[in-house]
């Protein structure tokens, strides 16, 4: 372990839980300890109770009602849940679903575990900026088509997707919309319904919330979505998932989603200012570039290449600084990001570039202490 103070500032791969997140969950460990189900005691009605109020707080974070959203256990699922249970109820009218190739690994891999299956997988290429073509899109989504899977915001450069668009587009083709919007919720302001999304999944942990909680969105109006049962038992979370519900964690997740919601504005901004000052060093005294576009991206995420530095020969001296070189789940590989591959970098480029990203516990006096560590590393190199 290396002394001193640890800096973290991974805040895309997993965040802190937030005190006032945890005092609310707590309760329901002990003394409300009831199965949201058990309609018959007050046991299970203070539980339900809770779950429906979560419910309304995690609806509200993506200006969805209530009964749209469903609980699982991670967005990893709720991708599985979208992917699988679409194309299980479209496929014998249609086969195609169109991807960006810059999307996370649960939605890559589940889309090949399909294409396994017979489904037609189209892999949209990004640019230089890590943003698709629109023209391309329209090109591709045809009346085979059952969805485009498009994200809100990448988790490795925080490029943003002109979701409107997209929907827009797939739309017009009678074709579904999926997003990802596991990192956007709790950076930027996220609205499913005037952006047109059909089914959205989300995380408890990127926002402060606990581990093993997340969501589905479902549109229930113009047009209402529909999916198939994907795990089979007490028919909880309307038939779609079943299983006890996990109440503390639900608890966790609907005030994560409350607080994120209400100090939305301040948390961007203060994010924000970290990023440019940490930029604005790297960039100017030791040659970084920022990948991905500038205009569109996240307030808090900042994919730095530091070639010049050659720094993938030093991140192991880098260990009281918590960053990643990809998406959590992958970064412990030493492959490059199939992201940044995909935008066109090298695969140099791509090994000698870092994801910085900020949360809300984050300070200036983090930022000082990240750019001191590179100004010492470029003296003794
Ligand atoms: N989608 C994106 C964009 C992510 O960043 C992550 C987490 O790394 C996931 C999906 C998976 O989320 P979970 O950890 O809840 O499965």
């Amino acid at each position: 372990m290396p002394q001193g103070k640890l800096i973290y500032l991974d805040n895309n791969a997993t965040t802190q839980v937030d005190n006032e997140v945890l005092q609310a969950m707590l309760p329901y460990f002990t003394e409300h300890y009831g199965n949201a189900s058990s309609a018959l005691h007050p046991f299970g009605w203070r539980a339900a109770e809770a779950v429906k109020i979560a419910r309304e707080q995690t609806a509200s974070i993506l200006a969805a009602t209530p009964e749209e959203i469903y609980f699982t256990a991670s967005a990893t699922e709720s991708i599985n849940i979208a992917l699988l249970g679409l194309y299980a109820q479209c496929k014998s009218k249609r086969n195609k679903i169109v991807v960006i190739k810059t999307e996370h690994k649960a939605v890559i891999e589940t889309c090949i575990y399909l294409q396994s299956l017979g489904a037609e997988i189209f892999f949209l290429d990004v640019n230089r900026e890590g943003l698709i073509d629109l023209k391309e899109l329209e090109q591709v989504v045809d009346d085979k088509t059952i969805a485009v899977c498009a994200m809100w915001a990448n988790n490795e450069t925080g490029v943003l997707h002109p979701i409107g668009t997209i929907a827009h587009i797939a739309h017009r083709f009678g074709a579904f919309v999926i997003c990802d919007t596991t990192q956007a919720i709790g950076k930027v302001r996220v609205d499913v319904s005037e952006a047109g999304v059909d089914i959205a999944c989300v995380s408890a942990h990127k926002l402060y919330g606990p581990k093993g909680v997340g969501a589905i969105y479902v549109r229930r109006k113009n047009p209402r979505v529909t999916l198939p049962t994907y795990i089979h038992g007490g028919g909880q979370e309307n038939k779609l998932r079943a299983g006890t519900l996990n109440v503390p964690g639900i608890v966790g997740m609907g005030k994560a989603c409350e607080i994120a919601n209400t100090n939305l504005w301040n948390y961007g901004s203060q994010m924000s200012k970290l990023r440019t000052a940490l930029e604005q060093v790297l960039c100017t005294h030791h040659h970084a570039f920022v990948n991905g576009s500038m205009r569109n991206r996240l307030p808090n995420t900042s994919n730095l290449c530091l070639k010049a530095l050659a720094i993938r020969k030093k991140i192991s001296g880098m260990s009281h600084i918590a960053v990643s070189t990809g998406a959590a789940c992958s970064s412990a590989l030493s492959e490059p990001s199939h992201v940044l591959m995909a935008m066109g970098l090298n695969r140099e480029e791509a090994i000698n570039s870092i994801r910085f990203s900020f949360g809300k516990f984050n300070t200036m006096d983090d930022v000082f202490l990240v750019t001191d560590f590179f100004d010492k590393i470029k003296k003794e190199a």
